[in-house]
Order: structure tokens, then C-alpha cells, then sequence
């Protein structure tokens, strides 16, 4: 076994004390860290994503949700994690939210071919129950080199816990709605989560509105 003289010598003292065996506990070598700008391209990044072990949702997923779209697009959506139909399909916003997703994207004259869209948590909680800090804490590295190597003009945050973990707040969606901020250099949108839409459909009208600020800044551009 190749020792250090510090080790050496401790393992000299216990010897001398009477201890002739060892026992080395194994414990699993801990995650790499994803240093900030480090990562070349989305596809690396989602290989150095996979199998994560980094939180206790790792447990519980069926697939990793990474984010989908074009890796050049000027407008990027975040929502706050993968629920059943996502974690099954390993893909972002597919199920009933997600199909609003698709007709407010398609409301401002885009495809979602021509968008990026991903979450917050890259795997589903339990029973779809909110985000905790720890686990936003272990999956914000990954949206940050996310929103490095896209590069858009604009993120659209879905909802109380994408805008609270883009801008690193606590204030309500309610009073952040469609007013403009900037995080990282990218201006953001906050409007509401299509899920809330879809218990709340008098709502849209508001997301609406906050869509044709997007619309329009980005035709200006
Ligand atoms: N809700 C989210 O926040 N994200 C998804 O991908 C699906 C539903």
C-alpha cells in the first residue's frame, strides 16, 4: 500500500502498540464537482450528468431530464422540475403542462424546436411535492452551464421556484410577474407555471401579456 510519511508513521505506532490488522472502510468516491464555465457544449455537459448521485431525488428517478431544444436558441423556458410523464420520458414539460407550454410558445409565433427548455431539478420529487434547498442547491451548477453554453436573450422562468432560483429571491411570483430582470447577463421573465394555468385558466390572460414582452423584445433584436 503506498504511504505518506505522516501515514507511515502512524501505522508504525499503532503497530508498535499491538495492532496488527487493518480495516479500511469503502466508501463510494464522492461526485466530481462541475467547475463553472468548464463544460464545452451541451452534450458534454449531459454526459457529465449522467447517473448523478449528487441528491437524494437520484433514488427515486426513472430518467434524468436534462433540457431539450435548440442549443442556440435565443429564448430558454425553466420550470421547476420533471413530473411523472417527464421522469418517464426523460424529457421536459411533455405532459399536460407542457402541452400549454407548447401553445404559449406557439402563441408568440416559435416552435419548440426553435426554444430550450428545461427545469430547475433535473429529476422528479416524490408525489411532484416542491423543490428543497438542498436539492436546487445541487442542480443550480447545471442549469448555470446551461445558460452559459445557450447563451439566450431570454429566460422565461415558469412559476415561484424557477424565478426564485434564477434571481436568488424570495419574493412571490405574484409581484415578480412580468417585469423584467436580469440574471447572469440574460434578461428574465418570470410569469406563472402552465400547471397553475391549468387550475387557474382565468390567469392566462396575465402570462399573455407577459408573453408579448418577450415577443417584442426579441423582435427588436
Ligand atoms: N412541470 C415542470 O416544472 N417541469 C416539467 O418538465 C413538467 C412539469
Amino acid at each position: 500500500m503506498p504511504t505518506d510519511d505522516s501515514t507511515r508513521s502512524q501505522l508504525e505506532y499503532f503497530r508498535d502498540l499491538g495492532f496488527h490488522d487493518l480495516f479500511l472502510e469503502s466508501s463510494a468516491a464522492a461526485p466530481p464537482t462541475l467547475l463553472a464555465g468548464s463544460m464545452p457544449s451541451l452534450p458534454a455537459l449531459q454526459k457529465f450528468l449522467k447517473g448523478c448521485p449528487r441528491c437524494k431525488l437520484s433514488r427515486g428517478r426513472t430518467n434524468i431530464v436534462f433540457g431539450q431544444g435548440d442549443p442556440k436558441a435565443d429564448l430558454m423556458f425553466v420550470g421547476e422540475a420533471p413530473g411523472h410523464e417527464e421522469d418517464v420520458q426523460g424529457l421536459a414539460f411533455v405532459g399536460r403542462a407542457g402541452q400549454l407550454l407548447t401553445k404559449i410558445i406557439e402563441a408568440i409565433g416559435k416552435r419548440r424546436d426553435d426554444v430550450y427548455i428545461t427545469n430547475i431539478l433535473k429529476c422528479r420529487p416524490p408525489n411532484n411535492r416542491n423543490p428543497e434547498a438542498d436539492e436546487v442547491a445541487s442542480c443550480m451548477p447545471f442549469l448555470e452551464e446551461q445558460i452559459r453554453l445557450i447563451s439566450p436573450k431570454v429566460i422565461v422562468t415558469l412559476g415561484t421556484f424557477a424565478a426564485q432560483a434564477v434571481l436568488g429571491t424570495d419574493e412571490p411570483i405574484g409581484r415578480m410577474r412580468g417585469r423584467w430582470r436580469t440574471a447572469r447577463g440574460v434578461r428574465v421573465m418570470p410569469t406563472f407555471h402552465p400547471a397553475f394555468l391549468l387550475r387557474s385558466p382565468d390567469r392566462k390572460k396575465d402570462v399573455w401579456e407577459d408573453m408579448k414582452l418577450v415577443r417584442d423584445y426579441l423582435a427588436e433584436r
